[in-house]
């Protein structure tokens, strides 16, 4: 047993949310991992770990995923909202299917993810949400139209909630990456902005490890509560826009 608090993520059957798991689990927190690849997940090993097949697009299950956590390990005080997925395209040819998608998961998803924790943290007057935007949340490509969309969402109800939340103490932290290694990519349907970003990722040298987004983020959440450090935005060094 730990007696560090519980922490929750989203999309944590790879990727960023994986490393996110992976760091807080080694810090020694208790962790609810939850995403649709419930085996991914448990692969991971991690010790005070519960998975939770999960799809953030179904708001229960998130919500009953968090209840049955803390029923085990006490309050969830940091949630990570991360799952989300890049359906990357030229808007011009882009199957309305895949905006569909991406709203669904990116912003109600995220929408979903708080719901579940909120109100627990306004009670208890303590909490940090990580909210996960990207660095196409502050600056619109031409071929990640909606995909921009779904993150200048998450920028703005990051700054919402961050005001709202102020008053309880509970601190909301917005996410702002760039070029990160993960399988991303893999939801990129059009050839040709497949293309064109792994062309501009040679360019830049490559993309920056997930760890280095997990271990900035354990160092925000292990400041006192009352010192927030508001956005996270890291890039690959050679990344100019
Ligand atoms: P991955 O594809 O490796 O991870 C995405 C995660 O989201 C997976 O665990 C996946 O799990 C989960 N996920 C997707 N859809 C759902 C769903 N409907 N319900 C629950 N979980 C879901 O990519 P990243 O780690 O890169 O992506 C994580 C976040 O980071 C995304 O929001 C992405 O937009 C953002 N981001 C990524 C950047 C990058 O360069 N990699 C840069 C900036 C932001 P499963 O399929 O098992 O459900």
């Amino acid at each position: 047993m730990t007696d560090k608090p519980l922490v929750a993520v989203t999309g944590a059957s790879s990727g960023i949310g994986e490393a996110v798991a992976r760091t807080f689990s080694a810090a020694g927190h208790p962790v609810l991992l939850m995403a649709r690849r419930l085996e991914r997940m448990k692969a991971l090993g991690l010790t005070n770990a519960i998975c939770r097949q999960v799809d953030v697009r179904d708001r229960e299950a998130i919500a009953k995923a968090v209840k049955d956590a803390e029923s085990e390990y006490g309050s969830v005080d940091m949630m990570f909202a991360n799952a989300g997925i890049a359906r990357l395209a030229d808007i011009g040819r882009q199957p309305p299917e895949e905006w569909d998608e991406m709203i669904d998961i990116n912003t109600k998803g995220v929408m979903n993810t708080v719901h579940a924790v909120m109100a627990g943290m306004m009670e208890r007057k303590s909490g940090t949400l990580f909210m996960m935007s990207s660095i196409a949340g502050r600056k619109a490509y031409p071929d990640h139209t909606v995909y921009c969309g779904t993150k200048f969402f998450v920028h703005a109800v990051s700054e919402s909630l961050r005001e709202y939340l102020s008053g309880y103490n509970v601190r909301v932290i917005v996410l702002s990456p760039g070029v990160i290694e993960t399988e991303v990519l893999s939801g990129v349907l059009d050839r040709g902005t497949l293309a064109a970003y792994k062309e501009n990722k040679v360019k830049m040298g490559g993309g920056i490890g997930p760890e280095h987004v997990s271990e900035i983020m354990l160092h925000a959440y292990q400041m006192p509560q009352n010192a927030l450090i508001q956005e996270i935005c890291i890039t690959p060094t050679r990344q100019k826009y």
